[in-house]
């Protein structure tokens, strides 16, 4: 069993059941992967490159016919899973899609919490109270419930993944970016403090921080900034010259939600293309 719960003794090494060896493309096998923020961009591109090496996986997001359409992408390519409508910020849905998930496949290897939404461009003093709320809602309660159902799923099963969607800006500030910049250093605290609550109950948990990738919650970032009047100093600087396709974000998830990353926990993994430099 490839994830049966693991707890090493300190002085014994190459024990951890998730290291056992796989066929490089099929490194997914056997895995149920629940994907939230499936219909577009990063979990999308996800969601597409764990079915295609072996996971069944669950698709969650509130827009239905683009969350339809990634399962059909993925069914279409011989992979399997299925599509539960949900808004992460509410807790019945949360329990719903999750309880889905067990009725459906029977467990959960991974959760990827990966829904989130970008703030309106501005100044703390101009962010209206029920966006900075919206923001905090989606963002991190959003994955906070997420978290909170799943590892006590995941606890009685005795091993589980959990992978959260922070950003660069869950380590430092991006201007106009407050609520958003908030929400996201929340998720490394709920992803260091999972990490640490969980790890003797054979459950690892790490977080992703992209820094700017060309998906639909980016589309308007040019434009808004310019409204914002940045300076050119404050626009974040991509070194890499370019904006991440969602695939280079894809990559990243699938090694943390496989057994290659087996060692790590509470990890926070930058793929920003040398922003925070
Ligand atoms: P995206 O807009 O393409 O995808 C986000 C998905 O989340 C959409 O399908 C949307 O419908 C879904 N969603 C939003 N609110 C939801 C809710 N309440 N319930 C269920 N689903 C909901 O954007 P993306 O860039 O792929 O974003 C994915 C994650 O990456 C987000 O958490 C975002 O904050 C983070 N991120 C993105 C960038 C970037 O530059 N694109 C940078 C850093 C972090």
């Amino acid at each position: 069993d490839q994830t049966r719960p693991v707890e090493p003794a300190l002085n014994e090494t190459n024990r951890s059941a998730e290291r056992k060896k796989t066929d490089p493309e099929r490194i997914h096998e056997g895995q149920v992967i629940v994907i939230t923020g499936a219909a577009s961009g990063i979990g999308r591109a996800s969601a597409q490159l764990m079915a295609e090496k072996g996971a069944k996986v669950v698709l969650v997001d509130f827009q239905q016919e683009a969350g339809k359409e990634t399962l059909k992408m993925i069914q279409d390519n011989g992979g399997e899973g299925i599509f539960i409508q949900a808004d992460v910020s509410m807790s019945e849905d949360v329990q719903n899609y999750l309880n889905q998930t067990i009725k459906t496949y029977g467990k959960i290897d991974v959760l990827f919490n990966n829904a989130g939404v970008l703030q309106i461009f501005s100044r703390i003093e101009d962010i209206e109270e029920d966006h900075f709320e919206k923001i905090i809602d989606v963002n991190l309660k959003g994955v906070f419930l997420g978290m909170k159902y799943a590892l006590k799923i995941m606890s009685e099963q005795g091993y589980g993944n959990i992978i959260n969607t922070a950003s660069t800006t869950g380590i430092r500030a991006e201007h106009s970016l407050a609520a958003y910049t908030a929400s996201k250093h929340g998720v490394i605290g709920l992803t260091k403090a999972g990490a640490l609550e969980y790890v003797k109950r054979g459950i690892r948990v790490n977080a992703i921080c992209p820094g700017g990738v060309a998906t639909a919650i980016t589309a308007g970032v040019p434009q808004q900034i310019q409204e914002t009047g940045y300076t050119p100093e404050e626009f974040p600087n991509m070194r890499i010259g370019r904006f991440a396709d969602s695939e280079e974000l894809a990559a990243v998830v699938s090694f943390l939600a496989s057994g290659s990353s087996s060692y790590m926990t509470g990890s926070v993994v930058l793929a920003d293309g040398g922003l925070t430099l």
